[in-house]
């Protein structure tokens, strides 16, 4: 029979902490402590971090709510009240923490998530101004969301390259092979450029 890991808080928080963005953090935190396997004896613990866990990748998925804010509040609250072992009350102490970042409320107020590191909120795209049309983007693009045509010499008119997004992932291939540094991520609520590289 396989044996059952012991779950380690301070672990899973060090590598949720590897991460910018607060919902990033509490979401990837609270899925190892599910994983870690959460033991479940008290349910502010139990069916909290279960309920945390919906509530945060509702807001990762850019679908959260004023709601979801308010009961990850009331999670953490009650699971510092009433949890009964230190690994409990700890989880909701870090919740608490990386809630109480205003980049974790950026998400609802602005519709922001000011690292980039939640997809549902960032956007892929180019700039004509430095496009120099040598397609490398293209040629690494395996979801064929780039639009546009290769240079050729022997022509003077060319467009830039463009990206459709209803077909980008976000994958963050085709900024890494731009020679030009044409490819920025803007944040896709208020279409301003973080002028971030992956
Ligand atoms: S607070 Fe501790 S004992 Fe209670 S369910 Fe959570 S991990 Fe288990
Ligand atoms: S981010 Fe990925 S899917 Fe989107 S355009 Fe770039 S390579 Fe294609
Ligand atoms: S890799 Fe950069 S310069 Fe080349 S086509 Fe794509 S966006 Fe333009």
């Amino acid at each position: 029979m396989e044996e059952k890991k012991e779950l380690k808080v301070d672990d899973i928080k060090k590598e949720a902490e590897a991460n910018a963005c607060p919902v990033q953090k509490s979401l990837l935190y609270i899925q190892g402590f599910l994983e870690g396997p959460m033991c479940g004896r008290c349910f502010p613990c139990a069916m909290g971090s279960y309920e945390a866990r919906v509530r945060l990748s509702a807001i990762s998925a850019g679908h959260g709510s004023a709601a979801d804010i308010a009961a990850l509040k009331r999670i953490a609250g009650e699971m510092l009240e009433a949890s009964m072992c230190k690994k409990g009350k700890d989880t909701a102490r870090f919740l608490a923490e990386w809630m109480a970042s205003p980049e974790f409320g950026a998400h609802i107020a602005g519709g922001v998530c000011q690292s980039g590191q939640c997809i549902s909120y960032i956007e892929y795209r180019i700039s004509p101004d430095k496009c120099t049309v040598c397609g490398s983007c293209k040629d690494v693009c395996r979801h064929g969301a780039i639009l546009g045509e290769k240079k050729k010499p022997w022509l003077s008119g060319y467009l830039p390259f463009e990206i459709r997004q209803k077909k980008c992932t976000r994958c963050g291939e085709c900024i890494k092979v731009c020679p030009e540094g044409a490819i920025f991520i803007t944040n896709s609520a208020a279409g301003q450029p973080e002028g971030k590289a992956a």
